[in-house]
């Protein structure tokens, strides 16, 4: 399975250079970015003084106990990272994540985040263990049935990640018996499995486990959505790229407790203003920006009726 024979200190360079880079943190607020344009720092975000939303168990709960605590992830560069050394999290999410706790009358230091998986998210948001999930997290039919989603606040697709000696795979149809890694309990992993049934699925609990496992030619691609996958290819790009076009609409929602319809209206309300004052904008530059690509307009936002 472990192929040795190419160029072995250059894949070893590499890998540790992606390990030192997912665990030291890098793309925390202020590192130089690898390309793309330098940013201000990032924005404050207005605390909403007087804020009440009594309609809403999961605001009157945390609000009780005098802290939200948001479901995020760790390990995906410029969208939701965690620098283990001080503990803090940073990242386009993260920042989302923020500006509607401030929104809702939670200022940052009344912010606990908590890393959770792709595949615990519903469980995590059904028993009660965050308040509110901000983590490349697909709005879909299913889990609305589980779920209630605010937003969406940006539009993403899927795509693959292939190392740069890569010459086969262009896109999906060129999986067919290739290795290919994703997370469980994803939208991209469902995909390949129900339209590219030739591809060897392999899943791990997150993309940096598969990226690890690219780095090593244990796997031959990683697919997930493109915003995830240009922030592991910005890191190294001597060794990954990002093929193709995206095959798929991937819209991030807030993923809420099913039934606060009153936590989630909210949200949207504040996403809403959030994007018209500019700080949705400014978010995007500080961070999912430093991966190159230029910030697109926000998809509109879908209020649907109470479930
Ligand atoms: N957006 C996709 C999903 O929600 C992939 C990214 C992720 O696993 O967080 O499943």
């Amino acid at each position: 399975m472990f192929r040795t024979t190419r160029a072995p200190r250059a894949l070893c360079a590499a890998l540790l250079g992606v390990l030192a880079l997912l665990t030291a943190g890098c793309g925390k607020a202020g590192s130089p970015p690898a390309k793309g344009p330098a940013t201000d720092k990032l924005p404050d975000y207005q605390v909403a003084r007087g804020f009440s939303l009594p309609d809403s168990p999961t605001w009157t709960r945390a609000k009780k106990r005098g802290y939200f605590v948001v479901g995020v992830k760790e390990d995906q560069p410029y969208l939701g990272e965690k620098d283990p050394a001080t503990g803090t999290y940073s990242g386009f999410d993260i920042e989302i994540a923020k500006m509607m706790s401030a929104s809702l009358g939670f200022p940052p230091d009344t912010i606990r985040f908590r890393t959770i998986a792709s595949a615990n998210r519903e469980t995590a948001l059904q028993n009660g263990q965050i308040d509110f999930y901000v983590g490349t997290y697909t709005i879909n039919p299913g889990r609305k049935k589980l779920v209630g989603f605010a937003g969406p606040y940006y539009m993403a697709g899927q795509s693959l990640l292939v190392r740069t000696d890569e010459n086969d795979i262009h896109g999906p149809q060129d999986l067919a018996g290739k290795r290919v890694c994703s997370a469980a309990g994803s939208t991209p992993y469902q995909r390949i499995k129900t339209d590219y049934p030739r591809a060897i699925l392999v899943a791990y609990d997150t993309y940096s486990v598969c990226v690890d496992n690219l780095l090593t030619y244990q796997v031959d691609a990683v697919t997930t959505d493109d915003a995830i996958l240009i922030g592991y290819a910005a890191k190294v790009p001597d060794e990954l790229k990002v093929v193709g076009k995206p095959f798929s609409r991937e819209p991030y929602g807030i993923g809420v407790p099913h039934g606060d319809n009153a936590l989630r209206l909210a949200l949207d309300d504040a996403l809403q203003a959030r994007e018209k004052d500019g700080d949705w904008r400014k978010a995007y530059d500080a961070t999912l920006g430093l991966s190159g690509v230029p910030a697109p307009h926000p998809p509109a936002i879908d209020r649907y009726p109470a479930s």
